[in-house]
């Protein structure tokens, strides 16, 4: 079977997706359920109906294109990813998996292919964790991974809940209703841009994900006691920003002592109180991020971090909580999946890595519903969520062959 993949078409519509946006270009931002991403949502199902997808929605917004297969009753394979953008991001992120997947079903039919097992284009509601605070929100919410009283429970900056938001949007109807009945999918199979740099530094044009890292979110409060930097004499201080300093460096040195390359951590947000140059501070807010693809070692890191917080508590007479926020599974790949890409790219003589995604996506969750892998291509200088981001239209054409000729392969399996 020749598949063609026709890149100008890609790039213009990567182009025009991109124009969605309350940013001027080259800056993105499309936020879930924003007026932009339901322009954007709509221009995207006018495309899949173009192409003869059957198309549906979920009371959250996921969205559905279907190209029926010859066995209407067997298990669908599905790929996609989501559109939204945080603000100041770029055009790649996501929305190359989406128009990617496309783009293979409408090269597919191009090419007079028959699907056995029905092909299905996945567009997840809020990836990206900008309005509620939580990311992979319609994924969750497919795979039964989140309490369906999040409804009324969570909310946005304003107040609103995602009940309310969402019914603005058009998206109405019992959010229990989202999840997927067994054996929906056969497998699912998401293209993303890397957002990291090793295909392209070593030159590989694919990378096929063998495990998806998964982040634990951590909040500390440390509370000591504030005063005047020239009065209080050192040995009678208890200073929450050293405190945290302590914790930071130890949460560093947990991650190294693991020795696998896998294991990060970051404390990202370190706030102070009262936030003077004369005063000492009083309490800090710490908010920290754990990621491992290895589940037991990235829960030892946390465990670590707890043993300090104890220890730092002690010597220096402050008193510390930690909250975690999220502590989600990390995921390995479909060895059936990561073998279609693989026997993919042997037979076309393209040079693959198999790697692992240190970002976590929509298919992390897939994963604990069906048969799950990614395919990664290369982007400019592994730059993500900055304008910046970029994937040349050869990258991307190449990747988007690769996912027509896996899904073709798991439609006839
Ligand atoms: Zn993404």
């Amino acid at each position: 079977m020749q598949i063609s993949i026709n890149p100008d078409r890609l790039t213009s519509e990567l182009d025009e997706l991109a124009a969605f946006s309350a940013l001027e270009a080259p800056e993105v931002s499309r936020i879930v359920f924003s007026e932009h991403d339901l322009r954007a949502r709509a221009w995207l199902k006018d495309l899949c109906a173009q192409a003869g997808l059957d198309v549906r929605e979920d009371a959250v917004g996921n969205t559905f294109a279907r190209w029926h297969g010859s066995d209407r009753e067997a298990p669908a394979v599905g790929t996609g990813s989501h559109i939204d953008a945080i603000p100041h991001s770029g055009r790649y992120d996501g929305t190359v998996g989406v128009l990617a997947g496309l783009e293979a079903i409408r090269a597919l039919q191009a090419a007079s292919f028959v699907p056995r097992r029905s092909l299905e284009l996945l567009l997840f509601t809020s990836e990206e964790p900008t309005l509620f605070g939580l990311g992979c929100l319609g994924s969750r919410l497919l795979t039964g991974s989140l309490e369906v009283s999040v409804d009324t429970t969570m909310k946005d900056a304003a107040g609103r809940t995602l009940r309310e938001i969402r019914t603005a949007a058009g998206f109405t109807g019992d959010l229990a209703s989202v999840r997927l009945p067994d054996n929906y999918y056969d497998s699912f199979v998401e293209l993303h841009i890397e957002q990291g740099p090793l295909l392209e530094r070593r030159g590989v044009p694919v990378g096929v994900v063998t495990a998806i890292a998964a982040p634990a979110s951590l909040r500390l409060e440390i509370y000591g006691q504030g005063g005047h930097a020239g009065a209080v004499l050192m040995r009678d201080r208890h200073d929450a920003f050293l405190a945290a300093a302590e914790i930071a460096l130890a949460l560093e040195k947990a991650a190294l002592a693991t020795g696998s390359i896998d294991s990060v951590a970051t404390t990202g947000v370190c706030d102070l109180f009262p936030r003077v140059s004369n005063g000492i501070a009083s309490r800090v807010h710490l908010e920290a991020d754990i990621r491992d693809i290895d589940g037991v070692r990235r829960d030892g890191m946390i465990e670590h971090l707890e043993r300090t917080c104890e220890d730092v508590a002690t010597r220096r007479g402050v008193s510390i909580s930690i909250e975690i926020i999220n502590r989600d599974a990390p995921c390995a790949c479909a060895p059936k999946i990561v073998d279609a890409i693989s026997a993919v790219c042997t037979e076309s003589n393209l040079p693959f890595d198999r790697m692992v995604s240190r970002a976590y996506h929509d298919s992390l969750f897939m994963a604990r519903i069906c048969p799950t892998a990614m395919l990664f291509i290369p982007c400019r200088n592994g730059v993500s969520h900055r304008p910046d981001e970029y994937a040349s239209p050869e990258a991307i054409a190449q990747g988007t062959l690769v996912l027509a000729q896996t899904l073709a392969r798991l439609s006839e399996s």
